[in-house]
């Protein structure tokens, strides 16, 4: 605790009196507290009582060890040279899920050695983090789009000080308890040991040693027994360095907030800076974590004392309130200053505070440690809207899609697509999503708002997002807007969450009936505009950004690109009213249509493309062929999900660990995440002449979304016409009468899993080949021939392709150039198939290091469009 206790302190008489080593005691007495004396106990595990320093420790090293989220860092060493650390809570990018730099929480725990309701909150708090890491929920969004920095235990030597003589400390009237359980300061100048009396004043206090404000205040001295001895210079502390290099941890523009995690008197002093907004904000979130607290069962109030700007004791908060303008504040944990009576004690002593009885610090770990959460989750950022989608219900298509697509220069673009026209008539679902998760759930899995949050119906505040749907001015679909819902399933049609549970909200819009204002609306095929507003805020009544194309951030002590509803720089933000659907069209007549298996690719980027395989389940097997970034082939694959006229590839598959020839060993194969896709068909083209059932030359827009967030869209086109048969009027497939029906789809060798082949017959009879592999050195490789010869002999299939070509040189993404694209004649690949869905395959390059080989190979894929007569025999 840093001020009552010093006032108290200095009216302490000059006499001079006799130090004696005294014990604190469970019953009535000089340091009687009228509750069992804790002991520390040599356990990892939280319980109802306090952890040895190596029982912390082996804890924050487990956690570290086991969850991909945490990672240790030693960040100094102690005056005993002992290692201090700091930990890390987050993924292992620095980007939020949608590709903005992440902000970064600071909290330091146990600068003052006695303080062990310090170390168990902070331990408490990375505990809560690990326990609840893949929750899908407010934890999992916390490490994934923040960045926290917890040190649990800053006086690694003094902790161990107070735990080496838990019951014991020199006292005396003067000075009050010192050293042993009562040590404050570090151990500069102190041994171990507690019964040497010339030492048990010395030390600094780690609280007084920093800047900017060291060393100018009476409630810091240069008298080393001080209780309060600032050293001999500001930062003069190994345990200071320690802290600043953990801030290190962090890039200086993420910094966000900062706590310094003490005990006793169940205040917030927080510091005030001559930046009034950020006095504002700090208030404000420190209001959001005393009332959250305070919802508990026991009550628990927590005060905001702020001091005035311009001045200081020499405190850890002062140096990060100034250093970053950030809110920063000393957490001054439970008891109040009445000290151990506000648990049924004697409080005889003012220093009782310190020892909180052990049946208590359960409840204060847990509890605050959510209470961070909550103002963890305010500082990570004002809430933003990064998606709005219509879907016409009966068909599941997407209608409209918008969303907020970060770009290279920091700004978001909005990419506005409307796939149909809404019409009079039909039903609808308008569906929001938002960067967070923006509500909370009580144990039963309803709604309910975060507890402490003032009740405001009507405002933005409410449950419930509100939302305009205007028409030339006149609100039209408002009154039908129905079924409102937030969204904590995970599924893969539209109507899921994002990335956290309660991230998204879904209205419907059932029999949209709009009455046209005489003269406001033409009729007929025109279509016209609908407005879309909405007004939200998040679990801590943070509205959103009503101007997403600037990205928030906090920079000079307030945020930055907040826009009000009149778009004008704020700190509250206000209602975004970005987007436009249109109203009008009748739905399209293509929409309806299955998207057959073939080849894609968008003509600007000739090249690259994706091969699409519908499957029989309602799946679609997708492979990217494209390049990385220095001009080498690569591919990805990845299973979609398919509804209405949208797929979605959650997980796009990067494959690695193989190579070419003989040496592959599909045990070497190894899949991680390349990001995802999503693929929505647009209807396309009308052919003037059908190429055998294809009556239309799809069109479809591609979303690839990176691990860090970051868009890449292309328009594809159909490329290739697979031969087959399909009732446009009633979406069924009829079998194809010849066996070369069967070759369309995936080929593998079993014995190569990692590798395969992709075919296809096409309507003109040719047919197409895309071997996806590796080259000598690993890298991936895949070779293409479109014009393979076919021929047949009964129900043996014999493909001939006498071209094979590898290309190169273009670059992945945007600065992709089809004129870079380079064709190398690779050799020839011969392929003997059969009905029962094997055969071999025979390759001889004319390229050195790839030779010559024969594969045993099987049908992976059967696409759906595609029966085949022998398959059904
Ligand atoms: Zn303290």
């Amino acid at each position: 605790m840093k001020f009552l206790l010093i006032l108290m302190l200095s009216m302490v008489s000059h006499i001079a009196q006799a130090q004696s080593i005294t014990s604190w005691t469970e019953q009535n007495g000089t340091l009687g507290l009228g509750f069992p004396v804790p002991i520390p106990v040599d356990t990892p595990e939280p319980f109802d009582g306090f952890r040895t320093y190596n029982g912390l420790f082996t804890k924050h090293q487990s956690m570290a060890l086991n969850n991909p989220f945490i990672t240790g860092h030693i960040v100094g060493q102690t005056i005993y040279d002992r290692d201090i650390w700091a930990y890390l809570l987050s993924d292992d990018n620095d980007l939020t899920k949608y590709g903005v730099k992440e902000g970064a929480m600071l909290i330091n725990g146990n600068i003052h050695a006695r303080e062990w309701q310090s170390p168990e909150v902070l331990t408490g708090i990375m505990e809560l983090l690990n326990d609840n890491s893949q929750d899908q929920s407010l934890h999992q969004y916390l490490l994934e789009n923040t960045t926290i920095m917890a040190l649990p235990v800053n006086n690694v030597d003094g902790l161990l000080q107070t735990q080496r003589f838990p019951t014991q400390n020199w006292y005396s009237n003067q000075t009050g308890p010192r050293d042993g359980r009562m040590r404050r300061k570090n151990m500069l100048n102190v041994d171990e040991v507690l019964t040497s009396q010339n030492d048990f004043l010395l030390g600094v206090d780690l609280n007084r040693n920093n800047n900017p404000y060291w060393a100018t205040s009476p409630r810091s001295s240069s008298d080393v027994t001080s209780i309060v001895h600032h050293g001999l210079s500001a930062q003069s502390e190994p345990e200071t360095q320690a802290r600043l290099t953990a801030a290190q941890l962090v890039d200086a523009d993420q910094v966000r907030i900062y706590t310094d995690v003490h005990s006793f008197s169940k205040v917030h002093f927080s510091v005030r800076t001559d930046i009034v907004n950020r006095n504002i904000l700090q208030a404000s979130l420190l209001n959001d974590f005393t009332t959250h607290h305070r919802a508990f069962p026991a009550g628990k109030d927590y005060v905001d004392t702020p001091s005035g700007p311009g001045n200081g004791i020499g405190s850890t908060d002062e140096y990060f309130a100034e250093t970053y303008q950030v809110p920063s504040w000393t957490l001054e944990i439970e008891p109040s200053i009445s000290g151990a009576t506000e648990y049924g004690g004697f409080g005889n002593n003012n220093h009782d505070g310190f020892i909180l009885p052990e049946s208590e610090i359960s409840r204060v770990r847990e509890q605050l440690a959510q209470s961070f959460m909550v103002a963890w989750y305010g500082q990570a950022g004002p809430p933003s809207i990064t998606q709005i989608r219509i879907m016409h219900i009966d068909s599941q298509n997407i209608v409209y899609d918008a969303e907020w697509d970060i770009q290279a220069d920091g700004n978001r673009l909005l990419v506005e697509k409307s796939f149909e026209s809404i019409v009079s008539g039909e039903d609808y679902s308008l569906i929001v999503s938002f960067d967070k998760p923006m509500r909370t759930r009580n144990s039963n899995g309803d709604i309910v708002r975060l507890q402490g949050q003032p009740n405001l119906p009507g405002s933005s505040n409410s449950i419930n997002p509100i939302i305009d749907v205007m028409l030339s001015d006149q609100a039209i679909l408002g009154s039908g807007l129905t079924n409102g819902r937030w969204v904590n399933e995970k599924t893969s049609n539209v109507l899921s969450y994002k990335n956290y549970k309660d991230d998204t909200f879904v209205w419907d819009l059932l029999n949209v009936n709009f009455v046209p204002i005489p003269g406001a609306i033409g009729t007929g095929d025109e279509t016209l505009p609908v407005k879309l507003t909405f007004n939200v805020t998040d679990k801590v009544g943070q509205k959103i950004d009503a101007n997403p194309e600037t990205v928030v951030s906090w920079t000079n002590g307030q945020w930055q690109n907040y826009e009000d509803s009149n778009l004008n720089s704020s700190i509250v933000g206000g209602v975004d009213s970005s987007y436009s659907a249109t109203f009008g069209n009748p739905i399209s007549a293509f929409s309806a249509l299955i998207q057959p298996t073939g080849l894609y690719y968008d003509p600007s980027r000739s090249g690259e493309g994706f091969s699409y395989e519908l499957l029989n389940d309602g799946r679609v097997w997708i492979q990217w062929f494209t390049y990385d970034d220095l001009g080498g082939q690569r591919w990805y694959s990845g299973v979609g999900e398919f509804s209405g006229n949208r797929i979605a590839v959650n997980q796009l598959n990067q494959i690695s660990g193989g190579v070419f020839g003989e040496n592959f060993d599909s045990n070497n194969i190894e899949v991680s995440s390349f990001g995802s896709l999503e693929i929505i068909f647009g209807g396309g083209e009308a052919r003037p002449e059908p190429i055998g059932f294809h009556e239309i030359e799809r069109t479809a827009k591609m979303a690839y979304t990176d691990l860090n967030g970051k868009k890449l869209r292309t328009d594809l086109h159909q490329l290739s016409f697979v031969k087959g048969a399909l009732n446009t009027t009633i979406n069924t497939v009829a079998p194809i009468e010849e066996p070369v029906g069967l070759i369309t789809g995936s080929w593998y060798d079993p014995l190569r899993s990692g590798e395969g082949y992709i075919l296809e017959i096409l309507e003109d009879g040719r047919a197409i080949l895309i071997w996806y592999t590796y080259d000598n050195d690993g890298n991936h490789m895949w070779l293409i021939d479109s014009n393979g010869v076919v021929t047949q002999e009964g129900n043996d299939i014999n493909l001939d392709f006498n071209n094979v070509v590898v290309t190169s040189g273009a670059v992945f993404g945007e600065d992709y150039n089809p004129d870079n694209v380079i064709n190398t004649s690779w050799g020839e690949v011969h392929m003997q198939l059969n009905c029962s869905g094997t055969g071999t395959v025979n390759y001889s390059s004319t390229i050195d290091g790839f030779g010559s080989g024969q594969y045993n190979v099987t049908k992976l894929t059967h696409p759906w469009v595609l029966p085949y007569v022998c398959d059904q025999e």
